[in-house]
């Protein structure tokens, strides 16, 4: 029996799948089988198809990939930050490395590929394109471009922008470097994806830009805040959170080989690294210092550093008003009231555009008042 366990979600039809035992003779040995699994979801699993523990073998293996390195980057999220992709597809066309670039949503998928493409040739020809966009709304023929070529050999794609939507079933083993524009959703779905670097073993890189907005209370998970911000290797990090109770931890053993030095296993490991000769898959000159002052504590606006920024933002409103173009319809007081009750975590012009407020001048602008206030 195969059984489908995908997002932390039974399938409803699933839910049924227990109802086999009393079709078959009692005697009959069901096997359950999923990718990526932690204690809670295979109690869960269990309980569903109703194994009785004692009766059971758990066979298991941690998402450990001693061939990715795990970087962690605190980020604003501008585009400029990931110049140093773009400076790799310009310098090294062709031969630059492979990449996929997940995006939280459609929106700053096609941002990015836009901001890609305006500084790169792509030229109308299809085959000759460097820079591809993998959505739900992705029109058929680019998908079928994108599913026929990235897996060769030498095909002239190299970054991939997508959504969740893209790498279900489709197996490329010449991956070198995924990114995570934004912070996942889940730790699951982390390591599906950055589990897609270098399936041929070749040394890879899986890299999180996130932002203290994607990580703020009530917009992701415990396990997810705890990953970006944890100062512990993020190897370990992971592969613990899949560790089943009852069987063997990654440091009692279990784990098939080390990489080779503190730099080639994560960024937090990179801190203590001595080898002489460290690791970096970015120019690190080109890296942003842009939070290096530690966003949390200077995010955590006392009331009055709140109430300067409503003033600046009311101020910004009557502004509007007076310029008589209507955008003060855009931006108006329900939707200021919004913007400071967030302050603390607004950090780019994405962070308010994902309030509601759909003008990016617009955010521009109140990414800058808010700045005053903070400095
Ligand atoms: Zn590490
Ligand atoms: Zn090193």
């Amino acid at each position: 029996m195969y059984s489908y366990f995908r997002g932390g979600e039974f399938r409803k039809e699933y839910d049924r799948l227990n109802e086999l035992r009393s079709v078959f003779p009692e005697k009959t040995a069901f096997v359950a089988l999923t990718a990526t699994a932690t204690q809670a979801m295979r109690t869960e699993i269990m309980k569903k198809l109703q194994m009785i523990r004692s009766d059971t073998c758990t066979v298991s293996l941690l998402p450990d990939r001693p061939n990715v390195i795990y970087y962690m980057q605190k980020s604003s999220k501008k585009k400029e930050e990931l110049n140093w992709l773009l400076n790799d597809l310009k310098t090294n066309g062709k031969s630059s490395k492979k990449t996929i670039v997940y995006c939280r949503n459609i929106m700053s998928c096609a941002d990015l590929y836009e901001h890609f493409c305006n500084e790169i040739e792509q030229g109308s020809d299809l085959e000759k394109r460097m820079v591809a966009m993998f959505h739900r709304s992705t029109a058929d023929t680019n998908k079928t471009h994108v599913l026929s070529q990235f897996p060769c050999y030498d095909t002239s794609l190299r970054v991939i922008f997508a959504t969740i939507a893209f790498g279900m079933g489709v197996d490329i083993p010449d991956i070198e470097r995924v990114i995570h524009w934004g912070a996942p959703r889940g730790l699951e779905q982390y390591s599906q994806e950055s589990g897609r670097a270098g399936r041929d073993g070749r040394e890879s890189v899986s890299c999180i830009y996130y932002s203290g907005y994607d990580i703020a209370k009530n917009r992701c998970k415990e396990s997810v805040r705890d990953f970006c911000t944890t100062t512990k290797c993020l190897r370990m990090q992971l592969t613990s959170h899949f560790q089943l109770d009852d069987i063997a931890s990654p440091s009692s053993g279990t784990r098939s080989s080390q990489p080779t030095s503190l730099c080639r296993c994560c960024s937090n490991c990179k801190v203590n690294c001595v080898c002489g000769n460290c690791f970096s898959f970015n120019d690190e000159n080109n890296s942003n210092d842009l939070l290096s002052k530690d966003d949390f504590l200077l995010g955590q606006f006392c009331g009055f550093l709140n109430e300067a920024v409503r003033e600046n933002l009311l101020d910004y409103y009557e502004f509007l008003v007076e310029e008589g173009e209507g955008r003060h319809l855009l931006f108006n007081k329900s939707m200021i009231e919004t913007v400071v009750e967030n302050a603390d975590f607004i950090f780019s012009e994405d962070d308010i555009v994902s309030l509601g407020l759909i003008d990016h001048n617009l955010a521009g602008d109140i990414l800058e008042l808010i700045a005053e206030v903070q400095d």
